[in-house]
């Protein structure tokens, strides 16, 4: 009973968990996950006096190293759905920099039909949705690609002139809300957003490990009898790496962009610690994402966080601190 009521409190932020399997060409190593199935997690931790420790934690969902991403989009599936009744939805794709974030959210590079990520399926899903119930609702559906990189928000979605044109510092509003009707349309603004983001990098995996990537679906629903309207948004949000840097190896640069991920991550676990608890406060305004996404946050707003972990026993350390975050928010 009290089980059901602690649920009921925390009833629209849901907690779920992948781990990736090992990659091809890596040496076998023992993993440190014992266990990843109906919810529970189970770590090994090491052996102290020659005996292994294992350490549980339960989420309200697990998926183990085999888990399709056809089964991790189902499992999302409801979540994603409800924002054409209206509902705001954000879910949040947190992890160190390898744990599988973006094969997740975007799936691998040149996916193919089984691996194509939860960006995707969720807009494609949308699309079938609201083709079926095209003689009740009629439905338009907008996207929005952004990054936010060292506190600097940056619309994805322009082609050159316009970048040129634009200013530093943008606000959600004001960047480019692209309408979108079928998965192809879907697919070049992806590609679009890609290039965009790949521009101002030397190595592009490492400015995407150290920026938020953010694609919002707007969706308006007039319903054709009563005329009502409806709107719903979803944030779908691949975060910065979450592995702390050594401040005493980082200089310049590398050391202001960790400072940056570090106080925006934390602003984040802030924001949705303080949602869980249902506190009167609620400390939107510490990072530019949380500002950003704050309508999207709270109220009858659904949140997911699905933090990613690797299984190497040399990512031990950030695999911990990443359970840890997820435990605060939970
Ligand atoms: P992140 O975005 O968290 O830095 P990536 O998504 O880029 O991590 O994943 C790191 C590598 O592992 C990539 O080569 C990716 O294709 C691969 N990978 C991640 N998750 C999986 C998975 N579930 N199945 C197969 N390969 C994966
Ligand atoms: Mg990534």
């Amino acid at each position: 009973k009290l089980y059901n009521q602690v649920q009921d409190l925390k009833g629209s932020i849901r907690v779920y968990c992948r781990v990736r399997p090992f990659l091809p060409g890596q040496p076998s190593r023992f993993s440190t996950v014992a266990n990843a199935d109906n919810g529970v997690l189970t770590l090994i931790t090491p052996s102290k006096n020659g005996k292994e420790g294992r350490k549980s934690f339960n989420y309200n969902q697990v998926f183990g190293p085999s888990a399709t991403q056809e089964k991790v989009f189902s499992d999302m599936q409801p979540l994603i759905r409800s924002v054409l009744d209206g509902y705001n939805v954000c879910i949040f794709a947190y992890g160190q920099t390898g744990a599988g974030k973006t094969y997740t959210m975007s799936g691998p590079n040149n996916p193919t039909d089984e691996t194509l990520g939860v960006n995707y399926r969720a807009l494609s899903d949308l699309f079938s949705i609201s083709e079926q119930r095209k003689d009740i609702i009629h439905y338009d559906i907008s996207v929005q690609m952004l990054e936010i990189y060292n506190e600097q928000v940056r619309d994805l979605l322009v082609t050159d002139e316009i970048r040129n044109n634009s200013q530093n510092g943008l606000n959600v509003p004001d960047a480019n809300l692209v309408p979108v009707a079928s998965t192809s349309d879907v697919m070049h603004l992806m590609d679009l957003g890609f290039k965009n983001r790949a521009v101002s990098s030397t190595t592009m995996n490492d400015r995407s490990s150290r920026s938020h990537s953010c694609l919002t679906v707007h969706v308006k629903g007039k319903n054709l009898t009563s005329g009502t309207v409806l709107r719903g948004c979803m944030h779908l949000v691949d975060l910065a790496g979450s592995e702390r840097v050594d401040k005493s190896e980082v200089v310049g640069d590398r050391l202001k962009e960790a400072q940056h991920i570090n106080k925006s991550l934390s602003a984040l676990g802030d924001v949705i610690a303080s949602l869980a608890q249902k506190n009167a406060h609620v400390p939107y305004r510490n990072s530019k994402l949380t500002q950003l996404l704050q309508d999207a946050l709270g109220g009858q707003a659904k949140t997911l966080m699905f933090v990613h972990i690797s299984p190497e026993s040399d990512a031990l350390g950030e695999t911990i601190s990443t359970l840890k975050f997820a435990e605060r928010v939970s």
